[in-house]
């Protein structure tokens, strides 16, 4: 049996940031940390990849600049009801900067190995079995002994499924697809649109479309420019938090391909990938004595699946709580929760999942054009306040 005082259990954005904020707050711990990750750096993983400046912030603090990383700048945010609505920028700034999440989690992955910390990569970990004096770790390659145990092993991962097998679980369905960035010359259908006319000059304008809640999606149609190999393309997806799950609904690639479709995009002809996405509710559960949880294995923001920099954010309240516990040498982790509510974090996430149990069940058509086209300023107030701009709390 291998020992290691600190395992993380997955190497996304969540597990390297707690390893980062170690390293930075408590560099002695450093030889103590492992983290095992099932996948090979560059490793895919879906998501549109937008980086709110929330997660710039929190690199930034840790002295990582993510301009290194491929990326686009989205200098126009647009949150739309059937293509008319409010658009936010920001000054002298992007508003936006999109990664594809290969490229961004090798680059952070590099930056933890740079600190000295070890990195196993293609080793699964199939179970977690917490006790008095230790966390029995077990794998498909042999067995960790450790004092602590980080699940960041997302939504689909084994810790949670070990810890808490029956706690409550909200799940949002997501969709995406790739697409070159203009739609192919022979597309007859732009122009046609019974949604409105094609904006112009989308290369940095990323868009947000609410047209899906009166039909029982809670959630929106994204369609942010992005690249890929350097080559210009669009990433498109369908958010459905699955909070009107209980009403009848269309089939979620339905709302995919009438956006798509508006600016000419067929999206039968591009391949389409799924995956759910876990989101934070003040009810789930975050450790357990000598096993915490970060990034979405405890919950992304339930109002957009925004998940980047709330999973960079966790990192930052784990590694405090850890450090803090080697300290006292004590791994009961029973202030964890009460950390992570009472930080900027968690009151973003308290915020945002308020706010989207109150948008998302007004579900009539004049109630999202009030907010999306008419309340435009009490909008922008609220997400100023209440949503973003949580990063720089976190210190
Ligand atoms: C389609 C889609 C689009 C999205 N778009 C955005 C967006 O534009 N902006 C945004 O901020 N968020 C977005 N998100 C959410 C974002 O991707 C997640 O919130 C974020 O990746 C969470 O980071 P994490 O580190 O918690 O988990 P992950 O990034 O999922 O990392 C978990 C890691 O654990 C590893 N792992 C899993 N199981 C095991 C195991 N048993 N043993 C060892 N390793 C394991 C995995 O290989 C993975 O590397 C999107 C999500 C989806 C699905």
């Amino acid at each position: 049996m291998t020992q290691r005082d600190i395992l993380i259990i997955g190497g996304g954005p969540s597990g390297l940031s707690t390893a980062l904020h170690l390293a930075r707050d408590f560099p002695h711990l450093i030889p103590r940390i492992l983290i095992l990750e099932k996948a090979c750096y560059p490793r895919p993983k879906l998501c549109a990849g937008g980086l709110v400046l929330d997660a710039e912030v929190i690199l930034q603090q840790l002295g990582l600049d993510v301009t290194e990383v491929p990326h686009v700048d989205v200098d126009n945010i647009h949150f739309d009801f059937e293509a008319k609505g409010l658009n936010v920028r920001l000054p002298k700034r992007h508003a936006l900067r999109v990664i594809r999440r290969d490229e961004f989690d090798n680059w952070l992955a590099k930056k933890t190995r740079d600190k000295g910390i070890e990195i196993r990569e293609r080793i699964t970990v199939k179970n977690i079995l917490p006790d008095q004096n230790g966390v029995t770790v077990e794998t498909d390659q042999e067995t960790f002994l450790s004092q602590v145990v980080v699940g960041a092993d997302g939504s689909n991962g084994i810790t949670r499924r070990c810890i808490f097998p029956n706690a409550p679980v909200y799940t949002a369905r997501v969709l995406e697809v790739i697409t070159p960035s203009q739609p192919p010359p022979n597309a007859t259908e732009v122009h046609q649109s019974h949604l409105g006319e094609v904006p112009k000059g989308r290369e940095r304008v990323a868009y947000f479309d609410f047209f899906t809640v009166p039909n029982n999606i809670a959630g929106y149609v994204w369609d942010f420019p992005t690249q890929v190999n350097g080559e210009a393309m669009r990433c498109w997806g369908v958010y459905d938090t699955n909070i009107l799950a209980g009403a009848k609904r269309p089939q979620l690639r339905e709302s995919l391909a009438k956006e798509m479709s508006r600016i000419g995009f067929d999206l039968d002809d591009y391949e389409i990938k799924g995956h759910p996405i876990r989101w934070f509710s003040p009810e789930n559960p975050m450790s357990v004595p000598r096993v915490l949880m970060v990034g979405d294995t405890v919950g992304a923001d339930p109002l957009f699946g925004e998940g980047i920099s709330i999973a960079l954010g966790y990192g930052a309240l784990a590694a405090r709580e850890i450090g803090e516990s080697f300290q006292r040498n004590e791994f009961l982790f029973n202030k964890f929760r009460r950390r992570v509510l009472g930080s900027a974090l968690g009151q973003t996430l308290i915020a945002r999942w308020i706010i989207a149990y109150v948008i998302y069940p007004l579900k009539w058509k004049w109630f999202q054009i009030l907010l999306w086209r008419i309340m435009k300023p009490i909008v922008i107030l609220v997400a100023w306040l209440f949503v973003l701009n949580w990063g720089k709390r976190m210190k």
